[in-house]
């Protein structure tokens, strides 16, 4: 509010809400380069900004949406748990959060586990959701982990987790922080099984999750520009007195030290995770034959295809 909005009778101001409203509605600025986005454009290019290449969060429907075969998967139970065990307080009570959280996004909490197909091998994914209390780790979510594995050793099928979280649920106290060593298990049941575990770092990945689950993938992919890290920069910088290097924890960053495999583009994601998947269970039929047949009329994930099309035509059509 400034001085001249404080001058604006309510009828005005009413007016200008409402036009921003619909505005709202149609375009989208994309928080990198400023531009203004057709949102429909935006979302058949699974939000990644065609100006800048920006890629922005997205939820778990759109996620999974983009990730199975046809769209389709089937989302599963995740166990229900103790809401707000402390009774804890803050400006606002936890439990009113929670409500509040549960309303905005329809879900229970922060994971939505997914099954489904990837080019016919079936898929166990975990998605975090930002938008949920900044994708925080509570007592549900690690339960979400610990059942997404549970469901991918029934089904002998791989599990992703595309993780994107601020860390740890302080709400929940101690009880969010028993869930790293309670998620860092459920990857050793999968370990244990020959199960492949991949993470799939989007932005951003930090604090308990980045200290768990996060970091022990078999493979580690990021989506380009993501922000990963157990502290963020700002704190790091006051702690140690120091101005930290150009793009410090962005995915690129974190590939040139080691610590992801490999930085890949949202339009490429689903390609690449079948690929790496398929070697990784065995699959029948060879990688080429998966890439070969992009035939999942997907109207909305023209660049998906694009990019297939592309490989596709660097390897021998030995399936067809
Ligand atoms: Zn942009």
């Amino acid at each position: 509010m400034n001085w001249l909005s404080d001058f604006t009778p309510p009828g005005i101001k009413k007016i200008f809400r409402q036009r921003e409203g619909d505005g709202d509605q149609l375009w989208s600025r994309c928080p990198a380069c400023g531009e203004m986005i057709f949102k429909k454009d935006l979302e058949a290019a699974q939000h990644v900004c065609p100006h800048c290449d920006h890629h922005m969060r997205i939820g778990p429907k759109e996620r999974l949406d983009a990730l199975f075969d046809n769209g389709t998967w089937v989302k599963q139970d995740t166990p229900d748990v103790h809401d707000d065990p402390l009774k804890f307080k803050d400006t606002k009570k936890y439990a009113d959060r929670l409500k509040e959280y549960r309303r905005k996004t329809g879900e229970k909490d922060a994971m939505v586990i997914g099954k489904g197909q990837i080019d016919g091998l079936g898929v166990v994914a975990a998605v975090q959701n930002f938008a949920f209390m900044g994708g925080s780790m509570g007592m549900a979510l690690g339960e979400g982990i610990v059942r997404a594995a549970e469901i991918a050793i029934a089904d002998r099928s791989p599990l992703v987790v595309f993780a994107a979280s601020g860390g740890a649920r302080m709400q929940e106290g101690i009880l969010s922080l028993m869930q790293m060593p309670r998620t860092t298990i459920a990857v050793q049941m999968l370990r244990d099984e020959g199960l492949p575990y991949i993470v799939v770092l989007t932005d951003p990945t930090t604090g308990g999750v980045t200290a768990s689950y996060a970091m022990l993938g078999d493979v580690h992919l990021a989506e380009p520009g993501a922000l990963i890290g157990f502290a963020g920069p700002r704190v790091i910088e006051q702690t140690i007195r120091e101005k930290l290097p150009d793009g410090f924890q962005r995915a690129e960053y974190l590939l040139d030290k080691g610590m992801v495999d490999q930085v890949v583009h949202r339009h490429e994601m689903r390609m690449t995770l079948s690929n790496l998947l398929r070697v990784l269970m065995k699959f029948e039929g060879s990688a080429a034959s998966t890439i070969v047949l992009p035939d999942h009329s997907d109207e909305e994930s023209d660049d998906v295809l694009e990019a297939e099309v592309v490989v596709s035509e660097e390897l021998p059509k030995a399936a067809e």
